[in-house]
């Protein structure tokens, strides 16, 4: 499939429903984020899986299981494709999301979402996590929270671009990777995404999907752009 997720950042319905009707069939599916989801609510999600379309519900849920469990199933109810959860909240967290996707889905007759992870946010850095009572380096916690995903039974990470590789070689071909902080090679290190590579670099490193944002959203036109990187990864 198309790997490209669009960030649809935006704050009304409106605006949304217009960039995935300009995207529609030059994507592989839709991020629907919290300014977005809080802003609008569900329907929007319900209304863009029923028009087929993939939808990444980026809620990254993060609290006792019990609770995370029961926003997992309500998020099935949506029709997302996709939902995530902070690592942190544990093996037992993680897993408690997982058998709700599974049974959720048994339940309500629709299709299972892939359940990821969300290791360490990128705005982050070792002091950061220090501050927090992580001594890991980074790069080791985020290797270290993926593995422990995928021992209880997500179906991948959200990785920034430089982290890609090393969770690809320490978690194997089938783990998913979501891949935000893409630009276009001129724009590799601009903004404020510190860590960049283009969308050709990113799949060559390893990613499953990649969430690009604005390099879509704020182009003249959206879908050339979309058309654009979608042709750079051939
Ligand atoms: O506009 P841009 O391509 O930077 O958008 C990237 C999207 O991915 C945004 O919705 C942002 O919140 C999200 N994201 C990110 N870095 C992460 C996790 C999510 O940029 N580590």
């Amino acid at each position: 499939m198309n790997p490209i997720l669009v960030a649809l950042d935006v704050d009304s319905a409106a605006r949304a429903i217009a960039l995935a009707d300009d995207l529609r069939g030059a994507v592989g599916g839709f991020k629907v984020g919290k300014q977005l989801f809080t802003a609008v609510g569900p329907s929007l999600v319900k209304a863009l899986a029923d028009r087929g379309e993939r939808v990444f519900l980026d809620l990254k849920f993060h609290d006792i299981p019990n609770t995370v469990a029961g926003a997992v199933s309500s998020a099935v109810a949506t029709g997302a494709w996709m939902v995530n959860v902070h690592c942190s909240g544990g093996s037992k967290m993680m897993r408690a999301a997982a058998e709700a996707a599974t049974n959720a889905a048994a339940r309500l007759g629709r299709p299972r979402p892939l359940v990821i992870g969300v290791t360490v946010l990128t705005s982050l850095d070792d002091d950061a996590l220090a501050e927090i009572g992580t001594s890991r380096p980074v790069m080791d916690q985020v290797v270290h929270l993926a593995k422990l995903a995928q021992t209880a039974g997500l179906d991948g990470v959200v990785a920034s671009p430089l982290e890609t590789a090393a969770i690809r070689a320490a978690c194997g071909p089938a783990f998913a990777i979501v891949t935000p902080g893409i630009r276009a090679a001129a724009d590799v290190g601009k903004d404020d995404q510190a860590r960049t590579l283009t969308a050709a670099q990113a799949v060559t490193a390893g990613a499953t999907y990649l969430v690009i944002g604005r390099p879509i959203t704020g182009a003249g036109s959206p879908r050339a752009a979309a058309e654009q990187i979608a042709g750079d990864l051939g």
